[in-house]
């Protein structure tokens, strides 16, 4: 089929003015967050390949008529919804149709019996939790992309938000949702509190990052909104690993502060206004009410880190990144351009690892990149997501711009090194940002034996393979 006749079929399942062809229109749906790209942009470079149009679905039953068409002409598709992805996720093959849902919107219900809220999958997270909060409730989900994120993007990318240490990841929020698979069929999971009824089928469209479904509505948790019984402190800590085995003493011991952060001297220096001795790190602690948890919370934490040397830095820390926590969100572009202004590229890349193992991922990452890379300027990291088994390292890097390499070739050199180094100490190659089209590489590695059922999975619900391709499979 051509282009027009594709374009002439798309119109007339969901109308005119919903397909959108106007070259930057366009263009601007596939603007990826990932680094490399935001420094490509501001050197008046668009890399990115094509896409055809846009098409933005206002409702299910559009999004399946269009699919049915998409994949009946084996047209490639790529869905996104808030177009706050950092990792590819959004970039189109040459010629695909991005299939935009972030016009099925709106808060369905709020079901304040069973506690959960069901959303379109265009709703913006952070007018979801504006309305929640004025109500008593929260999502208890709080990425740092907050301001840009819709439900859809969320549960596809299986994001977690920085109160997840007590409320989880959106594994743990996820009640059920509706999806359309590539041939158009409409397929609901049930909102149930547990079911033992077979492989827990929310897991196919949970991280799939678009490859096996489009997601049309969710449902989530909510919580009792209780931010006067919160108990908060910072401290700082001799070093990142004194700050990493204090955490899992906390974790192991039972106690559950929705944030847990440790932060290492690279990132006290460059985002905390140096607020510790020189050389330490940074533990940042807030339990949620009610208030007598929080302060036994509170109090457990306080006896547990002072075993491990920390000293108190009181609320202020604490207080004072509550306030601009997702201030970059709103800055991204700005601040990717005052960089490149200066040469430079900054970018960050997240994996996670079991206690024995995290350590020393985060100690040969920052040693390899520093030798490898004579224009580094500086690697650091934080760990914001912990469990009984482990946590996470968020690697944050910056390095200049130079005339040997582009941009991209840097960029990947630097992931290159945080891949191997997590995989060969057998931790996660993405603990929340998903793999995108950057990590595919080291999918077959990541998945090991495991990783043909993904294949099988693909085959069986997108044979035409138009969803996505380049993300998760090699
Ligand atoms: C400044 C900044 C901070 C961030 N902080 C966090 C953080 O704290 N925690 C975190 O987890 N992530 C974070 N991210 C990453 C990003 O915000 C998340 O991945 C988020 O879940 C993406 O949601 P979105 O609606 O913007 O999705 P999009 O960017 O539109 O899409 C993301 C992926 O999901 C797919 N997709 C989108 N919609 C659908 C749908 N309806 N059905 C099927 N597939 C779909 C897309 O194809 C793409 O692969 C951050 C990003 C930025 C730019």
């Amino acid at each position: 089929m051509s282009n027009t006749e594709i374009l002439k079929g798309l119109a007339a399942i969901a109308g005119e003015d919903r397909v959108i062809t106007n070259a930057d229109a366009v263009a601007e749906e596939t603007k990826d967050a990932i680094g490399f790209r935001r420094y490509e942009r501001a050197d008046g470079v668009f890399n990115v390949p094509k896409a055809l149009c846009v098409v933005k679905v206002d409702c299910t039953e559009t999004a399946s008529k269009v699919l049915s068409f998409l994949n009946a002409n084996k047209v490639k598709t790529t869905p996104r919804t808030g177009g706050s992805s950092v990792t590819q996720g959004i970039e189109p093959v040459e010629g695909a149709v991005m299939l935009d849902g972030s016009d099925i919107t709106g808060i369905y219900k709020i079901d304040e019996e069973n506690m959960q809220v069901t959303t379109g999958c265009g709703m913006p997270l952070q007018e979801l939790e504006d309305k929640l909060n004025k109500m008593g409730y929260t999502t208890g989900h709080s990425p740092q992309s907050m301001p840009l994120a819709q439900m859809g993007g969320l549960v596809a990318t299986r994001s977690i938000g920085q109160w997840s240490t007590l409320y989880g990841g959106m594994e743990d929020l996820l009640v059920g949702l509706e999806a359309v698979l590539a041939d158009g069929e409409i397929v609901r999971i049930k909102n149930v509190p547990r079911r033992s009824t077979g492989p827990d089928l929310r897991h196919l469209f949970l991280g799939c990052e678009g490859t096996l479904g489009f997601i049309t509505e969710v449902t989530i948790k909510i919580f009792k909104y209780k931010p006067d019984e919160r108990w908060m402190c910072a401290y700082q800590i001799g070093s990142m690993q004194d700050g990493l085995d204090a955490i899992r003493e906390i974790m192991v011991e039972g106690y559950r502060p929705a944030v847990v952060r440790l932060h290492d001297p690279a990132e006290v220096a460059m985002l905390f206004n140096a607020v510790t001795d020189e050389g330490k790190a940074l533990l940042l602690f807030l339990a949620d009410g009610p208030k007598p948890i929080a302060d036994a919370t509170g109090a457990a934490v306080d006896a547990i880190v002072k075993k491990h040397g920390a000293e108190s830095l009181g609320t202020k820390p604490v207080e004072s990144w509550i306030e601009t926590r997702n201030d970059i969100s709103n800055e991204l572009e700005e601040t990717s351009e005052q960089m490149h202004d200066m040469g430079t590229c900054v970018d960050t890349c997240e994996i996670s690892a079991s206690w024995s193992d995290i350590g020393k991922i985060y100690e040969a990452v920052c040693a390899r990149a520093a030798e490898e890379l004579e224009n580094l300027v500086v690697i650091g990291g934080h760990s914001s997501h912990s469990y009984i088994n482990g946590t996470n390292i968020y690697f944050q890097f910056l390095f200049q711009v130079t005339e040997e390499h582009t941009c991209q070739e840097d960029y990947m050199h630097i992931i290159r090194i945080i891949m191997e180094e997590s995989l060969k100490r057998g931790g996660s190659i993405a603990h929340h940002h998903g793999s995108g089209k950057y990590r595919t590489a080291w999918m077959p590695e990541e998945h090991g034996s495991s990783y043909p059922l993904l294949y099988k999975l693909k085959n069986a619900l997108d044979p035409n393979g138009i969803l996505n391709e380049g993300i998760l499979l090699v």
